[in-house]
């Protein structure tokens, strides 16, 4: 029995590519157990335009070649950006370039995603909540009280910090 496809799969010894519709030699196609003749409904060329174009809509770039690196799938990386509302889990700002895969030093479990600066960040501080809060109370203690020593800037040229 024969489906009633609109053009065969297979004609002449070439392969049909879903997407672009054209027939393409066997050797175009990655290998898929789980479509017809083992060989992807898609050719090599539609499937890495699809997983650009994939990428470059959800922003994350750079950041998918490591994620092998982490033993995290494609489908564990969204679902962690979606938990996330898509934006940093540090900052909730988007980030300009891409996500950092953040993980324990110790244990190497990934903690979530970062961008660069949070990531950076926490790590230049070896990751010690103790002296993140530290330095979390010098900051503050410091704008709210500030002791000014020695500036080779005046005031009028300081850079406002306060946002105010
Ligand atoms: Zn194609
Ligand atoms: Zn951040």
């Amino acid at each position: 029995m024969r489906k009633p496809t609109p053009k065969p799969r297979l004609k002449g010894g070439l392969v049909l590519c879903t997407t672009c519709k054209r027939y393409k030699p066997p050797q175009d196609f990655h290998k898929a157990r789980e479509s017809a003749h083992s060989l992807a409904y898609r050719c090599k060329i539609c499937n890495y335009k699809r997983q650009r174009k994939y990428i470059r809509k959800l922003g994350m770039n750079g950041e998918t070649r490591r994620l092998r690196q982490y033993r995290l799938t494609q489908s564990d990386y969204n679902a962690m950006l979606q938990e996330q509302g898509g934006v940093c889990a540090l900052c909730q700002r988007l980030p300009s370039t891409y996500f950092n895969v953040d993980h324990c030093h110790k244990t190497g479990i990934v903690r979530a995603l970062l961008c660069v600066a949070c990531n950076h960040g926490i790590g230049l501080l070896q990751d010690n909540p103790e002296r993140l809060r530290k330095a979390a109370a010098y900051i503050e203690q410091h704008a709210a009280n500030p002791r000014v020593f020695r500036c080779s800037i005046t005031p009028s040229q300081r850079p406002d910090e306060s946002g105010a």
